[in-house]
């Protein structure tokens, strides 16, 4: 079997980079070395500029919206 693409690593960069090359019509294979679903230490932020990437809508996982933030003690 061969493949257009190979990415190693399932996270968001890979994910990512593989959804967008199947979406072009790339046949593309994952390498994950970890059991999915992986254990993903996440805040659940999303920035609108990365989710102007996707062409899927965002809106149904979105709980709450922030203009603005701060880091503690910066
Ligand atoms: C506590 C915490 C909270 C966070 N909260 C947020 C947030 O709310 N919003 C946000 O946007 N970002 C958040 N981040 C940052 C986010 O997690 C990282 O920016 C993101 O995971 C980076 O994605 P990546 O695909 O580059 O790398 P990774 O997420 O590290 O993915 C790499 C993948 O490659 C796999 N891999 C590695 N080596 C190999 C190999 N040799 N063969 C096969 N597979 C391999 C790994 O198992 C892993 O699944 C948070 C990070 C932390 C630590």
């Amino acid at each position: 079997m061969t493949f257009d693409c190979i990415v190693v690593g399932a996270g968001p960069a890979g994910a990512t980079a593989a959804y967008h090359l199947a979406k072009r019509g790339r046949s593309v294979l994952i390498l994950e070395k970890a059991a999915l679903p992986r254990y993903k230490p996440c805040a659940g932020g999303v920035s609108p500029a990365i989710a102007e990437w996707f062409d899927f809508d965002f809106t149904p996982a979105i709980a709450a919206r922030w203009r603005t933030f701060a880091i503690p003690g910066s």
